[in-house]
């Protein structure tokens, strides 16, 4: 059964004002270039080629708009964190991808794709701070967890649960394997849907910018 049976690429990004309507929920995909966030959606998304892998770390600078059903989408930031990209570019990024931030309305919760193997790098950090400055539900996939035994991904996933405390999912996740997928799919639609908790939300996901100016608390959980 297919999963996503009208799922589809929208349309690219690299300044605001090229977004579409910002009008129903979706879901931010964000990662470092090379973490595997293209396989990642393509996994989730059952769509070999929706999202391109990247042949080049850090080429991309764009953001795609994937359409999963009606009014409900994946957005795929671009990869970061790739050090031969020019100041300029990694400005670009930053302007981009905070502007997505804070002016996103339909923005509903955030995945950040880790490699198991390094995560928690600094500009992963970074990540997690400007997604969580929303106050929405953030989610962590751990990928190519093929690539550790099943002891020492375990310890990866506990220890990075520990960093990021309580209020962020966190899971292993390979698209390679295929494990950890459908618990990727299922915390898409539980932010979708509105039902993810939020960071220490009491009740329901805010809607519309939390920070009007685009300030970021540098306090990263505890
Ligand atoms: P992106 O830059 O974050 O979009 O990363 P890609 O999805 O393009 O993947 C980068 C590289 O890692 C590619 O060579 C992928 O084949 C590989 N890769 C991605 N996910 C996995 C995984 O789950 N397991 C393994 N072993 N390799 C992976």
């Amino acid at each position: 059964m297919s999963t996503y049976p009208l799922v589809r690429f929208v349309t690219s990004a690299d300044k605001l004002a090229q977004f579409p309507a910002d009008t129903g929920v979706e879901v931010s995909v964000a990662g470092r270039s090379n973490a595997g966030k293209s396989s990642a959606i393509n996994a989730i998304t059952r769509r070999k080629g929706l999202a391109r892998t990247s042949k080049t770390p850090g080429a991309t600078r764009l953001i795609n708009f994937f359409e999963l059903e009606a009014g409900r989408r994946l957005v795929d930031l671009p990869g970061y964190g790739f050090a031969a990209v020019s100041g300029e570019m990694r400005r670009h990024w930053g302007n981009l991808v905070s502007g997505y931030f804070r002016q996103r309305r339909s923005l509903r919760g955030s995945i950040v794709v880790m490699d198991v193997r390094h995560p928690l790098t600094q500009n992963d950090c970074d990540m997690l701070e400007l997604a969580l400055s929303r106050k929405l539900p953030v989610h962590i996939l751990l990928t190519k967890a093929d690539k550790l035994g099943r002891g020492a991904a375990r310890q990866a996933l506990s220890t990075v649960r520990r960093e990021v405390g309580e209020g962020v999912g966190v899971q292993l996740f390979s698209s390679l394997s295929g494990d950890g997928v459908e618990e990727a799919r299922r915390a898409i639609e539980r932010m979708l849907d509105g039902r993810a908790a939020a960071p220490g939300a009491q009740k329901e996901t805010p809607v519309g910018p939390a920070d009007p100016t685009g300030e970021v608390d540098p306090a990263l959980g505890d």
